[in-house]
């Protein structure tokens, strides 16, 4: 199984969504988040990381590019490169070493980071529409597959 789709009717549903693909994670893993400005990114990345443990808002990081936070089971940056001018800038930031960490990196507007940004093991897709919002998962790698199976286990 590497595709999951999940209605969203309202903001604890994707609150939700983010707990789960949180408490899925096993160790490093990057998860691309698409969707227009709107769609609820911040708030699945707000998700996640209160699962983990964070206390407090998420904001996305669009001034500083990544928000770090250091939580009691791993490292998870925050990344919002809508107003990243050039995809090089992440080469300057050292978006090496946050990604050769163990960590979880959560990354806003990933086709703005195209080619310099590494690969990811889940794109979550955000969609906003007349019929409401939705989800699409899309495990693109090994660990994300198996990622998805626990997420879909947890019923
Ligand atoms: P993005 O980071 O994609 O620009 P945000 O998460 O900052 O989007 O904003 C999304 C807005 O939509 C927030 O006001 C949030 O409360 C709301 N929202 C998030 N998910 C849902 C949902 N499933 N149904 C209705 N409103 C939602
Ligand atoms: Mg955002």
């Amino acid at each position: 199984m590497n595709q999951l789709n999940i209605s969203l009717p309202d903001e604890a549903a994707t609150l939700q969504l983010g707990a789960s693909l949180a408490k899925a994670c096993e160790g490093s893993t990057v998860i691309h988040l698409y969707g227009d400005l709107g769609a609820g990114k911040t708030t699945f990345s707000r998700g996640f990381l209160q699962a983990l443990g964070h206390q407090g808002n998420v904001k996305s990081p669009t001034y500083t590019l990544v928000e770090p936070y250091q939580l009691e089971k791993i490292a998870v940056y925050h990344f919002d490169l809508y107003r990243l001018a050039d995809p090089e800038e992440l080469e300057f930031m050292g978006i090496r070493d946050y990604f050769a960490q163990d960590a979880i990196c959560l990354v806003e507007w990933p086709q703005q980071g195209a080619g310099v940004l590494p690969e990811p093991d889940i794109e979550l897709t955000l969609d906003y529409s007349l019929t409401g919002r939705t989800a699409k998962l899309v495990a693109v790698s090994e660990s994300g597959i198996n990622l998805l199976h626990r997420v879909q286990q947890q019923g």
